[in-house]
């Protein structure tokens, strides 16, 4: 841990980020660790979130690393539990983890679709709902990564697009239904951002996608990242409800 005599933003605030191991959820540990706060890092095995956890750690004092399949409400519910008891409360949840299981509309198997369904929508569910309490006893924040394509819809990601604009849904009823115990809610949805996720990407695909964004750059993770800490911080604190679109102007 580094030691400073200026208060950072979030200096006492404890955070949990899904999806934390790689891409945008690491980029978004690391920042809300470097803004001050103790950070649970959560992937799908312990092992996964260690590097994570231990680059939080040397930023600030508390970070830890958790596994679960944010798909089992049941494991969820523990995991919550246990991190809100080691982090000493819960200030601040970013539900990232997320998958994608891309085909077109016709060979979409029913597997498929539910797999994308239960990690990306019903695990920000999950995390919502467990971490509920805690949050509206500290007035908490929660920030949910949905993407473009759930604002605007993409041929070949029927059960993304869905689930992602599913979290856009969940984002807004839970912002109505715990803004009286003063818990903002809100979505950012990523355009492309240099990440696994899109590594997977041809040569040509690049190139059409590139095409199509008006500020001619896949974008970055800090670029979420520091967005996510935007509204975590207090400068955040008087916007609910809403979706902040990250995209170089793609979806325009
Ligand atoms: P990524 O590099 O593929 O990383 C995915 C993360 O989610 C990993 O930490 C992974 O953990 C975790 N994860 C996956 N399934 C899980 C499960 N069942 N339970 C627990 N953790 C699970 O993804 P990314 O590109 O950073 O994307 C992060 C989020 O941003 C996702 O929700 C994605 O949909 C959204 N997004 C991304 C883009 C983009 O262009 N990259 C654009 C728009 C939206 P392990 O490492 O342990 O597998």
């Amino acid at each position: 841990m580094t030691s400073s005599t200026t208060q950072l933003p979030l200096e006492g605030q404890a955070a949990l980020v899904t999806g934390a191991s790689r891409g945008i959820g690491r980029a978004i540990a690391i920042t809300l660790a470097s803004q001050g706060a103790r950070v649970a890092c959560v992937a799908t095995s312990v092992n996964s979130a260690e590097a994570s956890a231990a680059e939080c750690a040397a930023l600030t004092d508390g970070a830890l690393a958790l596994g679960v399949d944010v798909a089992d409400n049941a494991a969820v519910k523990s995991l919550v539990k246990d991190a809100v008891q080691q982090l000493g409360g819960l200030n601040i949840l970013v539900n990232n983890a997320g998958i994608t299981r891309d085909g077109i509309l016709l060979r979409m198997s029913e597997e498929d679709f539910d797999q994308v369904i239960a990690v990306n929508l019903k695990g920000a569910f999950n995390f919502v709902q467990a971490a509920a309490r805690p949050l509206m006893k500290s007035a908490g924040r929660i920030i949910n990564i949905s993407s473009v394509v759930g604002v605007t819809g993409n041929a070949g990601q029927a059960n993304y697009a869905a689930s992602k604009a599913g979290v856009i849904g969940l984002t807004k009823s839970v912002a109505k239904e715990l803004a009286g115990r003063k818990v903002t809610c809100n979505a950012i949805a990523p355009g492309f951002i240099e990440t696994d996720m899109t590594a997977a990407l041809s040569e040509d695909q690049r190139s059409a996608l590139l095409a199509g964004i008006p500020l001619g750059r896949i974008g970055i993770s800090a670029e979420i990242a520091a967005l996510t800490a935007f509204l975590a911080g207090p400068a955040g604190g008087y916007i609910t409800g809403q979706t902040l679109v990250v995209d170089g102007g793609l979806s325009l």
